[in-house]
């Protein structure tokens, strides 16, 4: 018996990119002919891809012989940052673009408006829309962001915290949603040394979600999920200043709720090494939604963390 991985069948779409390779090529694998159609999406940001993907992949080898519906799989939506460990692709001219926020895109448009228009009719056709980002290079998350009329799918999906996702304009999510496709929001993981850990509660996740939606069949049941923590609006905590940043917390700590107070981090003169800011835990009950879990430098306003409160 084939596995749904071996049954993927591989389409590609071309895209314009580099002057001497000239094409890159979108792909996307495809299994299942009738039913319920789920379409599962990583690499959206570069650099919070290749966890997502495996969970995808390993999700794909699991699950032998079982699917009922549908399934499409976009590994790395967005190669070209992807390959520099970056959120958006560097070769957009003559700015920055995120990908995440150019739905349905542009077919004349710059390049992650081309990968966003090549994207969208695969969107489209989508009865469930799953798009897996994570905590990426530097940071880990454990979060699903909900949207109204997918609540079970978001509480299927199994992470430690939910939160009511904003209305991201040409969001790839926000796309699905106004098309009326079920679609839920995944930030979970990224590098760390549980990342591995992270990637299989997806497994587990994705599992649970699309037995639910009638794609998968599976022989036993997989396990309920366990309760995720309602959380009010995340806040975003950046730093003041550049620096060398040393972590308090570290990965155990994401998904987790601290008390108020408890120190998160600090940051220190590049030059001196001494302190010029401390990160503590602003609520009484802090909800570690993301965070970085490693030494590292970084410059003044990067993201350190992202919080919230329990409601
Ligand atoms: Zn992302």
């Amino acid at each position: 018996m084939k596995t749904i991985y071996e049954s993927l069948a591989w389409k590609e779409v071309r895209l314009t990119a580099h002057a001497a390779a000239q094409h890159i090529a979108l792909k996307y694998g495809e299994a299942g002919a009738t039913g319920t159609r789920a379409t599962l999406i990583a690499g959206t940001h570069g650099d919070e891809g290749p966890w997502s993907a495996l969970a995808i992949k390993l999700f794909c080898e699991n699950a032998i012989g079982a699917l009922k519906g549908r399934l499409r799989v976009i590994f790395t939506a967005n190669a070209l940052a992807a390959e520099v460990e970056r959120r958006n692709s560097w070769i957009d001219s003559p700015n920055s673009v995120d990908l995440d926020g150019v739905f349905p895109g542009n077919p004349e448009g710059s390049h992650s408006e081309r990968v966003a228009a090549a994207i969208a009719p695969l969107i489209a056709d989508s009865d469930v829309v799953i798009d897996l980002h994570g905590g990426g290079t530097w940071c880990v998350n454990a979060f699903v962001k909900r949207f109204e009329g997918s609540e079970q799918l978001a509480a299927d999906l199994g992470a430690p915290f939910i939160s009511n996702a904003p209305n991201k304009p040409g969001g790839l999510t926000t796309y699905a949603k106004s098309l009326g496709i079920k679609v839920a929001n995944v930030e979970v993981g990224g590098r760390s040394s549980r990342e591995m850990y992270w990637t299989e509660r997806n497994v587990k996740g994705l599992e649970r979600a699309l037995v639910r939606l009638s794609v998968l069949d599976l022989a036993a049941p997989p396990a309920p999920a366990e309760k995720s923590i309602d959380v009010g609006a995340t806040a975003p905590m950046r730093a003041k200043v550049g620096g060398i940043f040393v972590p308090t917390l570290r990965e155990d700590a994401v998904g987790t709720i601290v008390p108020k107070g408890t120190e998160m981090g600090k940051i220190l003169d590049l030059h001196t090494l001494a302190e010029l800011q401390t990160f503590t835990a602003p609520h009484e009950q802090t909800a570690m939604m993301l965070m970085r879990p490693q030494i590292c430098t970084f410059e003044g306003s990067a993201l350190v963390y992202v919080i919230a409160r329990p409601t």
